[in-house]
């Protein structure tokens, strides 16, 4: 079975305080792609982490990391960077080298609330089942996955912990048949950790 890796990365950042969760309060998530995505693959993306974090209490407000800002408070927050192409077309077969497909940064074990997600790592982790679905399914099957390895990534943040669990979204593997369920939550341990 083919599984991908969702790793921690050892990265040089300035010390943030930590960022427990709030209950009811929305969280602003700055969003930073190299290259945009198509709406239907960015409302899928909101969507999925919608669905997956809402029921445990995390409600996440998404900005573009670069918009212009007021002068509003912002109480908490993570940023994420979306690396490569974030869309479906041209799905030619690539030779993807192994590694994880989003990241959290840690500095002196410290859990900070920067991930990045590795849009081109899922087109390849998934290529083979993206290409026999139709054209209009791609974008909304591609956009949930991308959302799948996001919602990880914010459980390592918002529960500020670097364990992983053995169920649902705080597994440190997905594998292609959890990435592209139609159904995928939290379940047992992960759940209480990030309340
Ligand atoms: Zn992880």
């Amino acid at each position: 079975m083919r599984m991908l890796l969702l790793g921690l990365a050892l990265a040089v950042l300035p010390a943030q305080g930590e960022s427990p969760a709030q209950s009811g309060a929305s969280i602003t998530l700055y969003s930073d792609f190299q290259q945009p995505p198509p709406p239907a693959v960015m409302g899928a993306l909101q969507d999925e982490v919608h669905a997956i974090m809402a029921p445990i209490g995390l409600q996440f407000e998404w900005r573009p990391l670069h918009a212009p800002r007021g002068n509003e408070v912002i109480a908490e927050l993570a940023v994420i960077t979306f690396r490569g192409r974030c869309d479906v077309a041209d799905l030619v077969p690539v030779s993807r080298r192994p590694g994880a497909l989003g990241w959290t940064h840690v500095s002196d074990g410290v859990i900070l609330p920067f991930a990045e997600v590795d849009c081109d790592g899922i087109r390849g982790f998934l290529r083979t089942e993206l290409v026999r679905m139709k054209t209009g399914e791609r974008d909304a099957v591609y956009g949930r996955a991308m959302g799948r390895v996001l919602a990880h990534e914010l459980y390592h943040i918002f529960a500020n912990t670097p364990e992983h669990g053995t169920s649902g979204v705080a597994k440190a593997a997905y594998s292609v048949r959890e990435l592209l369920s139609r159904v995928f939550t939290f379940e047992g341990p992960a759940s209480s950790a990030i309340r």
